[in-house]
């Protein structure tokens, strides 16, 4: 789960640092300082509207080599935001699952052969159709299937909404 109260307290963080006059942004593919503070806050509401394509954005922002580590050392606060970009890893939680369970990448591999389900765009919650005929309700995190009720770890059927999920956000954004 997102922790979202400290995502926020540590984007604002975040762009405290890029506000400071020391800010070096020139190596960067930003133009200016205040575009990436512009950037961080599309991030912040994307993910407190829980959009996970916000989530991977910024998760692709943090990795090493990427934007904002380039930022961050040209501007004198690279120890800072390796600080901040392991806790905003840790917060937003999103790869630690698969990474705890390696059995969970089964589950990954299995969710695209699943029949296509039934979502509801408005609430995201899947109607998937079992081989059997049995019907399960999805959302991101929870599953009535057996899998799901027995582990209390994301099933094929959550790996598949999200799925479904994210393309159509890729779709929006
Ligand atoms: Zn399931």
């Amino acid at each position: 789960m997102i922790d979202i109260p400290t995502v926020c307290k540590l984007l604002s963080r975040l762009r405290e640092l890029i506000s400071l006059p020391s800010a070096d942004v020139s190596y960067s593919a930003y133009a200016t300082p205040d575009e990436v503070i512009e950037d961080l806050y599309k991030l912040e509401k994307g993910i407190i509207e829980k959009n996970f394509v916000a989530v991977r954005k910024l998760l692709f922002l943090l990795l090493p080599t990427c934007d904002l580590q380039e930022i961050s050392i040209d501007s004198g606060f690279g120890d800072e935001f390796l600080k901040i970009a392991e806790e905003l890893e840790n917060a937003l939680g999103v790869n630690s699952e698969a990474e705890l369970y390696p059995e969970q990448a089964i589950r990954q591999a299995r969710a695209m052969s699943c029949q296509p389900p039934e979502i509801d765009h408005y609430t995201e919650i899947a109607k998937f159709t079992g081989t059997d005929n049995s019907n399960y309700e999805t959302t991101y995190v929870s599953c009535t299937c057996p899998d799901y009720t027995k582990r209390k770890l994301p099933c094929k059927h959550i790996y598949r909404l999200r799925h479904e999920l994210l393309n159509k956000c890729y779709k929006h954004w």
